[in-house]
């Protein structure tokens, strides 16, 4: 495989496996690429039709083209731009089919450059609109365009439906509308998925729950699996605003159960405070790794410093566990991320896209986090925790600086000597 090929391989299997929060709510706004878009999707001939416009800005300098992967089920209508020169679509290209826009004029870094995209077909993927009375755009069938180089955007999206027994999912706002009109919180290197549902006739319904003094919205088409899950969401709730989360409380959130089997969609991911979920309901643990997100949300996803995301997301999941249902289990848990992690190179500095990348950030990162926490003691750990939060930290370094502040120097030396071997 080459290069391009294991990074979205193994992008794909993490997102796969687990979730990705994209969204923050304090808003630190960046300068970053902009794109305006229409979908309008049609029931009956499982037929998309999409009008992007980019407000680009390059990231790196002397531009001359970029490259999207998209799905090789459409056909692209027109690419126009002043500095368009001309594009191509490699529907057979490897790892995914490619559209690549050439320019006339090169683009420096930081430089504007407007553009926009129109194309339409029939994608093969996430248009379950009989089987299931489901259409579900989900970042992975790339039906949207997704950079090759995974840079950052931003976006607001216009969806709308042909087909009015058909409506839209707007998890964030927690509601179900009829034409989708919404904005990305944060860059985010892919959209968020964009879900319509015909209700009446897959069942699906929105369940609101109320568990201890939280708000949670379950779209479920089993109502059993609602109640279940929205008392669980209450316990992890409880759980992360006193520790980690003390500072920065959720107090509601939404869960969506897609309503087909597992077997034909297994993606479950977080965004913004909100969780496609995939699993059973009984997988109160990753439901707890998703939530975790909602505070775990940093660190650059193409290198390791992802750990700052997923290993965080991952112990708070077992902390949970260990909270709701004991010390031995935790501990077994431990002892078996103890002896995975010896068979792994060094987290830090290491390939996030080696076959090794997923068990770097899901198992060797919690397993440093559980030994650092035996080394402080639980309550300096949630110090820490809190720190990492309030500071917003992004990067090792500055998370090490947090460690020798909340502890000492010989702490922060032995940690990062973990970290490096
Ligand atoms: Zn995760």
């Amino acid at each position: 495989m080459n290069i391009a090929t294991n990074i979205i391989f193994a992008l794909m299997i993490g997102l796969f496996y687990d979730g990705t929060s994209s969204s923050d709510d304090h808003h630190e706004e960046k300068p970053t690429t902009f794109i305006d878009g229409q979908l309008l999707f049609s029931v009956k001939e499982k037929h998309l039709k999409a009008r992007l416009s980019y407000a680009y800005l390059a990231t790196d300098s002397a531009r001359t083209s970029l490259s999207f992967f998209l799905t090789p089920d459409v056909k692209i209508d027109a690419v126009e731009g002043r500095n368009v020169k001309g594009h191509t679509f490699d529907a057979r290209a490897k790892p995914f089919a490619t559209l690549k826009i050439d320019f006339i004029d090169a683009v420096a870094k930081d430089e504007r450059m407007n553009f926009s995209l129109a194309y339409s077909g029939k994608p093969s993927k996430g248009f379950w609109s009989e089987e299931y009375k489901w259409i579900d755009v989900d970042p992975d069938f790339m039906i949207l365009p997704l950079f090759t180089t995974l840079e950052n955007f931003t976006y607001q999206i216009n969806a709308s439906v042909d087909d009015k027994t058909f409506t839209f999912y707007d998890l964030d706002k927690g509601r179900v509308t009829e034409d989708l009109f919404f904005s990305s919180l944060t860059p985010s290197y892919y959209f968020n998925p964009i879900l319509a549902s015909n209700n009446k006739a897959n069942g699906m319904g929105a369940n609101k729950v109320m568990a201890n003094t939280y708000n949670i919205n379950v779209f479920s088409n089993k109502p059993d699996s609602a109640s279940y899950v929205g008392n669980a969401a209450g316990r992890i709730l409880d759980f992360f605003n006193t520790t980690f989360g003390a500072e920065d409380k959720v107090s509601s959130f939404s869960v969506l159960y897609r309503p087909l089997p597992y077997s034909i969609h297994k993606i479950t991911r977080s965004f913004g405070h909100s969780i496609v979920f995939s699993k059973g309901h009984h997988d109160i643990a990753t439901l707890a790794h998703e939530v975790a997100h909602f505070w775990w949300h940093r660190g650059d996803a193409l290198t390791t410093e992802k750990w700052l995301s997923e290993s965080f997301a991952e112990y708070s999941e077992y902390m949970f566990v260990r909270h709701d249902q004991g010390e031995d289990k935790f501990n077994e848990i431990m002892k078996n991320l103890a002896e995975r992690s010896e068979k792994l190179p060094a987290l830090l500095g290491n390939d996030r896209f080696s076959p090794q990348g997923d068990g770097l950030i899901y198992v060797k990162g919690p397993y440093l986090l559980n030994q650092l926490e035996n080394k402080i003691g639980r309550d300096k750990f949630q110090e820490f925790l809190v720190e990492l939060n309030r500071k917003k930290v992004e990067t090792t370094t500055d998370l090490l600086m947090v460690l020798e502040s909340i502890s000492s120097a010989q702490v922060r030396k032995e940690f990062e000597e973990g970290l490096n071997k």
